[in-house]
């Protein structure tokens, strides 16, 4: 309970009042205005629901609500307090002329000898007081009876703004559908094929012009061309002719015997040619006397 008296309260570093805004004026409560207090009972009284006593000093939290009634200009307040046994409303109001406070409804206030006897709240009979108590049932019977009617009004207004909303609704997604389905379909594809007509013939015109210009280029330098090319050609072909006819002999690593030249001309010995020599045994490479190591056949 002391945190609840303290005089200094912690405000955290980063604490900006500048940032703590007013409430908008929309969103301020509206209607007459009531505080939460703690009061005591004015006076003793009898709950007329359930016939529960309330003695005078019995503590309650209260709504106060300020009227717009007021005595020499002093305001009025009304308190509201609830039954301690049933929990039903009790209102009472102050009242600066007598000094004291007057009960409204819900409890009947009880006999106070040292109250002025002439007051019209204490002249009331038990009659009367029935009396009253039934026209204020009766006023609050019809009170709920309208809020009920204006309740059901309202309900069906917002039926009928439903089923607006919905049919509005309904009519709009219908409307994308058939955009949907018409429009994006068919359109799109329609545009695609069109620019990609529009590609193809571009792309052939260029080819045709290209076609045509060569054939023009072909025309005009043909005679021209024609015998440089017949140059060229035949150039090339001497070239071809030339190398054909001396063909490099592939070299071959056969043993040729060489023709002696006779030491003395005139003079040559009467012998048979030389055989022809043998197919070429292929010769093992020099060894260096250690045998062969390269074969397997021994
Ligand atoms: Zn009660």
């Amino acid at each position: 309970m002391s945190e609840r008296k303290v005089l200094t309260k912690y405000y955290p570093p980063e604490f900006d009042p500048s940032q703590i805004a007013r409430t908008p004026k929309h969103l301020r409560p509206t209607g007459p205005k009531t505080i939460a207090v703690r009061l005591m009972a004015p006076f003793s009284m009898k709950c007329t629901s359930c016939g529960e006593y309330i003695y005078k000093g019995r503590k309650f939290n209260a709504r106060k609500e300020t009227t717009d009634e007021k005595y020499l200009n002093i305001t009025i307040y009304r308190f509201y307090i609830r039954c301690t046994r049933c929990s039903s409303e009790i209102t009472f109001k102050t009242d600066p002329k007598n000094m004291d406070y007057t009960c409204e409804r819900g409890a009947k206030r009880n006999f106070e000898s040292w109250r002025d006897p002439e007051s019209t709240e204490l002249k009331e009979t038990d009659e009367e007081r029935l009396d009253r108590l039934e026209r204020e049932e009766a006023e609050e019977a019809e009170n709920a009876e309208r809020n009920a009617m204006e309740e059901l009004e309202q309900k069906m207004e917002e039926s009928k703004r439903e089923m607006q909303v919905a049919d509005a609704l309904d009519e709009i997604m219908q409307r994308n559908a058939r955009i949907e389905r018409g429009e994006k379909g068919g359109k799109e594809e329609e545009a695609l094929a069109q620019v990609r007509d529009l590609a193809r013939e571009k792309r052939e015109a260029e080819e045709r012009e290209d076609a045509e210009a060569a054939r023009r280029a072909f025309e005009s330098a043909s005679v021209a061309q024609a015998r440089l090319e017949e140059i060229k050609l035949r150039k090339q072909a001497s070239k071809h002719d030339e190398t054909e006819r001396a063909p490099q002999p592939p070299p071959s690593f056969e043993r040729v015997k060489k023709v002696k030249n006779p030491l003395v001309p005139g003079l040559v010995r009467k012998t048979e040619p030389a055989p022809a020599p043998a197919p070429a045994v292929p010769t093992k490479p020099a060894g260096l006397g250690l045998g062969d190591y390269d074969s397997d056949e021994d």
